[in-house]
């Protein structure tokens, strides 16, 4: 066994680490691309917002407006300008969490007061529009229940999947933000809509960044392209997993399924709760 083991190394052992070596090369060559794609993507990105507003500048600058006209142009400019800062705001959040440690699982945070605050930001969103169901303050799954990691990362992934469902919902859709824990432990946070849905060949790739199934929709509604690797990234370092289904155009249902050993319940507050 040594003699022909020593005749295959010899014979294939090259071959074998040429093959590792070409592995790395490509490993390399797809990380480098896809750190080229991601300073385009970035470049272009801010160039459009800027380009318009520099043109409203010089033609602020350059042409006799009436106050109409100004307050129109100022307008515009104040949403390309929202529109950059919410950018880098994201990008910012997407370099913070590639780059720091995972969150410590011992930093408890009550799940009604979450979902509350989530809430409040999806019907400002939604200014009415929707017909938006959460869970009713009470429910036995919310009560005494908490979840540990990042309060702010949490809330940034909860927010966006719901900010997502109103802002690809047709006005009079319904929205509804759920919660429940799982009978063998852990538990689930459910975002669903009765939206424009995603075709199946989408989904795999709906957390890259800047993938678009429609740019100008997203855009439109102010999206950067971003929030879902936001989400992706959060759900990873909170050990948590992100499952997708959706019909087109009957809607979608995101979850985040959350590991028991992020997930406690205070049974007296419960308990209380129930009397
Ligand atoms: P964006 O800022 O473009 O919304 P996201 O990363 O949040 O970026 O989402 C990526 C893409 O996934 C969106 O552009 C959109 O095409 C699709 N998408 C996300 N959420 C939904 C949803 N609830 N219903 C339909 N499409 C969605």
């Amino acid at each position: 066994a040594q003699l022909l083991l020593s005749v295959l190394v010899r014979r294939y052992g090259s071959v074998g680490q040429r093959l590792v070596l070409t592995q790395d090369v490509t490993e390399r060559q797809r990380n480098e691309a896809m750190r080229r794609d991601f300073v385009a993507n970035v470049s272009h990105e801010i160039r459009t917002p800027l380009t318009v507003l520099a043109g409203f500048v010089e033609t602020m600058a350059t042409l006799p407006l009436g106050p109409d006209d100004r307050e129109r142009m100022l307008q515009l400019m104040t949403q390309q300008t929202r529109r950059m800062q919410t950018l880098v705001t994201d990008l910012l959040t997407l370099a913070r969490l590639e780059g720091s440690p995972q969150p410590a699982p011992d930093d408890w945070h009550p799940v009604a007061d979450l979902i509350e605050q989530i809430g409040v930001e999806t019907q400002g969103l939604s200014r009415g529009r929707h017909l938006i169901r959460l869970p009713e303050t009470g429910d036995a799954d919310l009560a005494g229940v908490e979840l540990a990691g990042n309060l702010s990362e949490l809330l940034s992934a909860m927010t966006n999947l719901a900010s997502n469902a109103v802002r690809y919902t047709p006005d009079e859709g319904r929205i509804s933000i759920g919660w429940q824990l799982r009978p063998g432990g852990g538990a689930v946070f459910e975002v669903k809509d009765s939206g424009i849905g995603i075709a199946r060949d989408h989904l795999p790739r709906l957390t890259e960044r800047f993938y678009r199934i429609d740019g100008s929709r997203s855009r439109e509604t102010g999206g950067t392209g971003l929030g879902l690797s936001i989400v992706k990234h959060v759900v990873q370092r909170h050990g948590a997993e992100l499952t997708i289904d959706s019909q087109i155009g009957e809607g979608s249902t995101f979850r985040i399924l959350f590991p028991a050993s992020r997930v406690r319940v205070h049974r007296a507050v419960a308990e209380a709760a129930q009397a």
